[in-house]
């Protein structure tokens, strides 16, 4: 039923993406990156995510099922990727360095593609982004050779395609933070919006990966988000998953062998599995 994406490569305008440069980005770039967009790009919205439609924007898709990749019968996640062959070699070096970080942390396995019908095609496109879960047939990741190659980065695009969305989204988010909204970029604003996201009995984490930095989208220079209630806390500077990152993703999929005991227990409670 999530086959109404259709649209990566159509010539039709539905999707949305957004466009942001998650962590690593400065805000002209940004902006030149929105600026080279063209028709034949799917328009990036909000921050690197890809959407289908307003409605979705708001929900985590992985709510559902859809939008999680499948288990297999041996209790690993395998996602089938390709890889554009413009990159260099040592681009492609940090490129499976992301993907294989998962792989010691998690049961999801990113394989490459032989004749899967979903999988990811991971190119360097016009800015970093990614659609949030698996939206069927090819989808696009893209990391540009300019501004994306980056091992936190491509953990973070990676973790857009299994399903999560950005940490100030949080739908607890305004515990932690303030966004300020005056100093953001006016058609940016949207990148602060909160989504109502399955939080797994995990805590805001300033540390996540999926956290932008303080001043992330400012016009002016100034912060766009302060930490609560301690302004000073520094935040947005992980250089890779944290510890919440990795336990959200072993809980989202079940991968309970993966998760501490601790963690387990909202394992249980919030994906109600019966046997792990
Ligand atoms: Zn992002």
């Amino acid at each position: 039923h999530y086959f109404k994406w259709t649209v990566l490569y159509s010539n039709q305008p539905i999707a949305q993406i957004k466009q942001e440069s998650p962590i690593s980005e400065d805000l002209n770039e940004n902006i030149d990156l929105m600026e080279k967009m063209n028709k034949s790009t799917p328009e990036l919205t909000e921050g690197d995510i890809a959407v289908d439609s307003d409605s979705e924007r708001n929900a985590d898709p992985c709510t559902s099922s859809g939008c999680r990749w499948p288990k297999s019968s041996d209790g690993k996640v395998y996602v089938p990727y390709v890889i554009a062959n413009h990159y260099s070699s040592r681009e492609l070096q940090i490129i499976q360095r992301g993907l294989d970080s998962f792989s010691s942390m998690s049961c999801i396995r990113f394989k490459r593609r032989s004749n899967e019908r979903d999988y990811l095609s991971i190119e360097s496109r016009n800015g970093c982004y990614s659609y949030v879960g698996r939206r069927g047939n090819a989808q696009t990741v893209s990391l540009a050779r300019s501004g994306c190659i980056y091992h936190k980065t491509v953990q973070h695009e990676l973790l857009h395609a299994l399903g999560f969305n950005h940490e100030q989204t949080r739908s607890d988010r305004d515990n932690h933070i303030r966004v300020v909204w005056e100093n953001i970029v006016e058609n940016m604003k949207h990148n602060f919006n909160k989504i109502a996201t399955l939080n797994q009995g995990t805590p805001y984490d300033y540390n996540s990966v999926m956290q932008y930095h303080r001043t992330a989208f400012s016009k002016n220079g100034k912060p766009t988000m302060v930490p609560i209630p301690n302004n000073n806390v520094s935040f947005g500077q992980a250089t890779q998953m944290s510890q919440n990152d990795i336990n959200r993703l072993n809980t989202l999929y079940k991968c309970c062998e993966y998760l501490t005991s601790h963690d387990t227990i909202y394992c249980l409670q919030f994906n109600k599995i019966l046997v792990c």
